[in-house]
C-alpha cells in the first residue's frame, strides 16, 4: 500500500515535471517569436551568399541567399530554428517579400560594381505557395528592379511539389509560365516520388548534403547519387551538389558527372560585400 502510494506520488511528480518543461518550452517559443518579429521590423535579419561553382572552369554560376539572424545579445539563431516559427505565425509572408526584394537589390548592386553574378538562388517556403497571387508578386518585384526571370532561381522542396492544393499548383504553373527556373532543394530526403519530375518544370536538382557527406562511407549514398545524376541527365536538369567539404567529395562527384557544386570547400556563405574578394578564383579546388 505504501509502495503504491509512493509510486503514485512519483508519477504525479514526473507529470508535474513534464508540465513544467512544456510550459517552459512554450514560453521560450513565444519569447523567440517576439524577438524575431522585432528583429524583422528593425531590419536585423540579413542575407549571406554562398557561391555555386561550375567545376569545368571554376566559373561562378550563381549564389544561394541564406538568411541570418544575430540577436542583439550576440547570439546566432539558425534558420532551421526561426523559419519554422515564422511559417507557423505567418511572419514568413512579409519576410519572403523582403527576401525577394533584397536579393533583387543585391544583384543590381553587384552588377553595377562590375561583378558578374548570373543568378541568386532563393529558398522559398512552402507556405508562400498557399497564397493566391504569390507567383505574380515575385514577378512584380523583379520587374520593379528591372531584372529578368533568369536572374533568380527559385528553390523549393519536394513537399511543395507534392502539395495537392490547387493554389500551390497554380503558383508553380504560373512561375514556370513567367519563365522562372525552379530548383528542388534537399533532393532525395523527401517523398521520393519521381513521377512528378517529368510533369513539372524543374530545371535543377540539389543533391542533399547528407548524401554528399556519406559518399566516402556509404555504398548506398554512392549508388543513389549515381542514380540522381543519371535521372537529371536524361531529363536535362542540372545537379548541384550541396555541402561539399573535403576535396575527395568534389573529386568523386566530378568524376561521376556532377557539374556544379556548393560547399565550404568552394566558399562559405558570406556577406554580399565579400563576394568581390572571393572572385575571381584562379585556383578553384578540383578544377584541375
Ligand atoms: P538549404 O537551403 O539546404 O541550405 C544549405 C545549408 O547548408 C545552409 O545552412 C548552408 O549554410 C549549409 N552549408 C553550405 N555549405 C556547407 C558545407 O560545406 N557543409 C555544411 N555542413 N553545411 C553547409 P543554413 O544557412 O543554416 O540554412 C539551413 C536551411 O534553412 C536551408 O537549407 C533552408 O532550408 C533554410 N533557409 C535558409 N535561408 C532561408 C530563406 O531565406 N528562406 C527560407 N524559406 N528558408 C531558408
Ligand atoms: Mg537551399
Ligand atoms: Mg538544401
Amino acid at each position: 500500500n505504501i509502495a503504491l502510494k509512493h509510486g503514485k506520488q512519483q508519477q504525479r511528480g514526473s507529470i508535474n515535471h513534464f508540465t513544467r518543461a512544456m510550459e517552459q518550452a512554450t514560453h521560450a517559443r513565444v519569447r523567440l517569436l517576439q524577438e524575431l518579429r522585432e528583429a524583422f521590423e528593425q531590419q536585423q535579419l540579413f542575407l549571406v551568399y554562398q557561391p555555386q561553382v561550375r567545376l569545368q572552369d571554376g566559373l561562378l554560376v550563381g549564389v544561394e541567399a541564406l538568411l541570418r539572424w544575430r540577436k542583439s545579445d550576440g547570439q546566432w539563431v539558425a534558420p532551421d530554428q526561426f523559419i519554422p516559427l515564422a511559417e507557423e505565425t505567418g511572419l514568413i509572408h512579409p519576410l519572403t517579400q523582403w527576401l525577394i526584394d533584397e536579393a533583387c537589390q543585391q544583384i543590381t548592386t553587384w552588377r553595377a560594381a562590375g561583378l558578374a553574378v548570373p543568378h541568386v538562388a532563393l529558398n522559398l517556403s512552402g507556405r508562400s505557395f498557399h497564397q493566391k497571387g504569390f507567383a505574380q508578386s515575385i514577378h512584380s518585384a523583379l520587374t520593379q528592379h528591372g531584372l529578368s526571370t533568369q536572374d533568380l532561381l527559385l528553390e523549393i522542396t519536394e513537399s511543395v511539389v507534392m502539395d495537392g492544393r490547387t493554389v500551390t499548383q497554380e503558383n508553380i504553373e504560373q512561375l514556370s509560365q513567367q519563365g522562372f527556373r525552379l530548383s528542388l532543394d534537399d533532393f532525395g530526403t523527401g517523398y521520393s516520388s519521381l513521377s512528378y519530375l517529368h510533369r513539372l518544370p524543374i530545371a535543377e536538382l540539389k543533391l542533399d548534403k547528407s548524401f554528399v557527406q556519406d559518399l566516402e562511407h556509404s555504398e548506398t549514398a554512392r549508388a543513389l547519387t549515381i542514380s540522381v545524376l543519371s535521372i537529371a541527365k536524361s531529363l536535362h536538369m542540372t545537379v548541384v551538389a550541396e555541402g561539399v567539404e573535403p576535396p575527395h567529395q568534389c573529386r568523386w562527384l566530378k568524376d561521376h558527372g556532377c557539374e556544379v557544386m556548393q560547399g565550404y570547400l568552394l566558399g562559405r556563405p558570406m556577406p554580399a560585400e565579400m563576394l568581390a574578394s572571393w572572385m575571381p578564383r584562379p585556383e578553384t579546388p578540383c578544377c584541375a
